[in-house]
């Protein structure tokens, strides 16, 4: 099975799960999309109204803002993955419960599991945790970090960006000081883990 075939095979047994109560409520799961070849892998939190109307990831005014944001280094949205922690909408676009984090990381560990990025992003606090449990974004943000054999690189969420002007300049600024290594995903391999502790990620 190539890699596109079983990210499409995991899409379809997301639609069908019923692991936590979510599914109850969304309209369509948001597996994610992208490049089956992508080396950075994006996580976010959950979807939103828009995703959940349409199945993508990103594509309300959020997702606007990462593609502005991907344009400032010469990315495209075709070469990398985008997901969330949670593949079905909570309601009212409340943060996630616990209980849904840990009965939906299987997905995102497969799906890491077959993509095998070098470097994963993480958009907002819910993904920066279950990879550095104990970081707060407000401290680590723009600073990549290796998590056993990945360079994670955590950065704000685009949706606090659009409720705050000051979050708004320092993502870009984390997307523009991290240029290199995002036009170069190899030089992940460079990172140093500057972090006291390894993370809870188990993923490869
Ligand atoms: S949010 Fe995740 S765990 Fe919950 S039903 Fe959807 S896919 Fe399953």
């Amino acid at each position: 099975m190539t890699k596109a075939e079983g990210l499409a095979t995991l899409a379809s047994e997301i639609e069908k799960c019923t692991r936590c109560d979510l599914y109850k409520s969304a309209t369509y799961a948001v597996a994610g999309e992208g490049a089956a070849s992508a080396k950075i892998v994006f996580i976010g939190e959950a979807p939103g109204f828009r995703e959940d109307a349409q199945g993508k990831p990103f594509v309300g005014s959020a997702g606007k803002l990462l593609d502005l944001l991907f344009s400032k280094v010469g990315l495209r949205r075709e070469e990398v993955f985008i997901t969330n922690m949670l593949k079905h909408r909570p309601p009212e676009n409340r943060d996630p419960f616990p209980a849904e984090i840990v009965a939906c990381n299987i997905w995102v560990e497969r799906q890491l599991a077959l993509l095998l990025p070098k470097i994963v992003v993480t958009l907002g606090k819910w993904s920066l945790n279950y990879y550095m449990p104990a970081k707060k974004i407000s401290e680590v943000h723009g600073k990549p970090a290796r998590v056993q054999n990945v360079a994670v690189l955590p950065m704000y969420h685009p949706a606090a960006a659009l409720r705050s002007s000051n979050i708004a300049r320092e993502l870009e600024n984390d997307f523009l000081k991290n240029k290199e290594l995002l036009q170069n995903p190899q030089k992940a391999d460079e990172v140093d883990n500057f972090f006291e502790e390894s993370g809870q990620a188990s993923l490869f």
